[in-house]
């Protein structure tokens, strides 16, 4: 078996001696039945993890059941043939939601923020909080699946599908600083909220951690311990920050909207919502496949653990809902936020196999489940720009 580390693939000119056998592994039908129990050295690990290896003339065509989510040695760059339909359909229909923030009009939300008595401050308050906390939340993801999580994923269709995501948290972001710009806020204001506003900070800082170990370059998975970290942290991102940290800020804009108020925004972060619900869906898809390969990951221990992570989520939202609405707005205070985000936890523990911990909590916004069914939104596709620039440099004279 090669001794050779990881790092040596940093330099494609200076491949290692004794080539990974990468190709040889994925000759197997399978990986073994329980990945705990054989558990590879972290350079075996890394074998066939990147797609960058060395390539095997010859080497036998991938079937079906040579793939899996993590720990994966068949060849990454082979698309298909799909296991994981699911993965390949959330591509499909992320594309086909492709929108750009510049084709939505913010022209009356330009003469409402410039209005003195457009807004109260409150609502200005609200507006400024949410685009401080999304302006680097949004950005934390994308670096957190470019540099923590795509390295991890060992699926062709899943990689896909995250690279689609990781140009949607790059539009997200994009969205934000077009808001910023077109109301004419202070953008070191904004952008800086994050080191700046505890109630801000508090959730990114929560969040932080659980990139951080997977973005280890030395982190590999391939042993009980490192398969449950990456595991954590999915749920840490998909279930928790993009789960539940976006839906009280997500729907005070979305109010807001809903009484005519800076349409423009609202409209920016209903595109927003309807991606990010894709993204969490496709991460609890992601999650509850690695526990039918790898059930043994989920133990009693590590579900009361998951549950704790995902309760400690809930009261940082509830924290951020008062923070950002010490006195409420029309139709919208902090307790019936309380309400909501457990409303929102419930269902995010369900979708991953773990009981309700708020029995009997209601969804006060009915009308937030409205904005998410993507059937629903034809109206809002009537008035968007479709024609987009893509050929418009081709010149074959
Ligand atoms: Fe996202």
């Amino acid at each position: 078996m090669s001794t050779t580390t990881p790092t040596a693939w940093d330099d494609p000119l200076s491949p290692p001696d004794a080539p990974l056998p990468a190709a040889d592994l994925a000759l197997e039908p399978s990986l073994p039945e329980s990945p705990a129990v054989t558990e590879p050295s972290p350079a075996e690990a890394g074998a066939g993890a990147t797609g960058l290896e060395a390539l095997e003339m010859g080497a036998a065509r991938i079937q079906v059941d040579d793939k899996q989510i993590i720990n994966c040695r068949a060849d990454l760059n082979q698309l298909v043939p799909f296991k994981y339909t699911w993965a390949w359909e959330k591509y499909l229909s992320a594309c086909n939601n492709h929108w750009m923030p510049q084709e939505i009009n913010m022209t009356a939300d330009i003469e409402l923020w410039k209005d003195p008595d457009g807004l109260t401050e409150d609502e200005r308050m609200i507006v400024k909080r949410n685009l401080g906390f999304f302006s680097t939340a949004d950005s934390l993801v994308a670096n957190n699946l470019v540099l923590a999580v795509y390295r991890h994923i060992t699926n062709p269709e899943c990689r896909q599908y995250l690279l689609r995501q990781a140009f949607e948290e790059a539009i997200h972001t994009h969205a934000y600083q077009y808001c910023v710009e077109s109301l004419g806020l202070d953008q070191g204001e904004v952008f800086n909220m994050y080191r700046e506003l505890p109630s801000v900070a508090r959730k990114a800082e929560w969040a932080l951690p659980f990139t951080q170990s997977l973005g280890d370059p030395l982190f590999q998975t391939g042993t009980f311990e490192n398969n449950q970290r990456l595991l954590r942290d999915l749920i840490a991102f998909y279930v928790v920050f993009e789960g539940i940290f976006f839906y009280v800020g997500f729907s005070q804009i979305l109010s807001m909207g809903r009484r005519n108020k800076l349409t423009g925004v609202a409209e920016q972060f209903q595109y927003i919502l309807r991606d990010e619900s894709m993204h969490m869906n496709f991460g609890i898809d992601v999650i509850n496949q690695i526990k039918i390969e790898n059930p043994e990951l989920w133990s009693g221990e590590f579900q009361q653990q998951m549950i704790d992570l995902i309760l400690e989520g809930v009261e940082l939202e509830i924290a951020y809902a008062y923070d950002t609405m010490p006195r409420g707005i029309l139709g919208m205070n902090a307790p019936v936020f309380e309400d909501y985000v457990k409303f929102i936890a419930n269902r995010r523990l369900a979708q991953i196999g773990l009981e309700a911990q708020f029995p009997g909590a209601q969804n006060p916004f009915q009308w937030m489940s409205e904005t998410l069914d993507l059937k629903k939104e034809k109206n809002f596709f009537e008035t968007r720009v479709t024609e987009y620039q893509t050929g418009g440099a081709l010149s074959w004279d």
